[in-house]
């Protein structure tokens, strides 16, 4: 049964979309303030979050944009009341799946959401092209130019961490709990091994790296 994180501070709407949920089969758990909506979101894997904007506490867009930035990849939808806001979560590139403006039809948000949950097996693309590289990550495959270049297993999955956090900062830790698991004991200095080893195979020039940049002090970021 999918989980459906659902954040309204107005009790009627909030109800309302609970009814609404639980009647289409998903688990739904509430709560209205934007501060508590971003611990729980860190603290359980949530299939979807429903993310109201003007919330108490830290606005839809401010959680959307710190759960990006933590590295937690559970699609949102943002509920907004404006059509104003609706330019702006194009504009700002929250990190959000898709929103839906109130007073919204509850079928169209059914609709979204299933949309949403469909292409969110939060999985990375099987295939993934950039530059001259192609990643077969259903076969296990990299190309570079036409040539298969092989590639690790920990590579790879080190590679379809990024792929799917494309254009975020991931820390070392993000990158340790990511590929090898929450608390295992993987020294820090192996992460950069593997980058290393990653990027002479995927960077036309792996010393000035163009694809997975370091962000100093931050992390690593895949810019491909
Ligand atoms: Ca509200």
């Amino acid at each position: 049964m999918k989980r459906i994180l659902v954040v309204e501070d107005e009790p009627s709407i909030a109800l309302g979309l609970e009814i609404d949920l639980r009647t289409e089969g998903y688990q739904t758990e509430l709560v209205a303030d934007g501060i508590e909506a971003a611990r729980r979101a860190r603290e359980e894997p949530f299939d979807l979050i429903l993310l109201d904007v003007m919330l108490p506490g830290k606005d839809g867009f401010e959680v959307c944009r710190e759960l990006r930035r933590a590295g937690v990849e559970t699609p949102i939808i943002l509920l907004t009341a404006k059509t104003h806001d609706a330019e702006k979560i194009i504009g700002l590139e929250l990190g959000a799946d898709d929103y839906v403006t109130k007073p919204f039809n509850p079928m169209e948000l059914r609709a979204r959401i299933k949309a949403v949950l469909r292409r969110s097996p939060a999985d990375a693309p099987e295939v993934c092209r950039f530059g001259d590289t192609e990643v077969d990550f259903a076969r296990c495959e990299l190309h570079k130019a036409g040539q298969l270049v092989e590639i690790t297993p920990i590579e790879l999955k080190l590679l379809s961490v990024f792929v799917r956090s494309r254009g975020r900062t991931l820390s070392r830790d993000q990158l340790l709990n990511a590929v090898w698991g929450p608390g295992t004991f993987v020294n820090p200095r192996v992460v950069n091994n593997h980058i290393v080893g990653l990027r002479r195979k995927i960077e036309p020039e792996p010393d000035a790296p163009r694809y997975l940049v370091n962000v100093r002090g931050m992390g690593y970021r895949f810019d491909g």
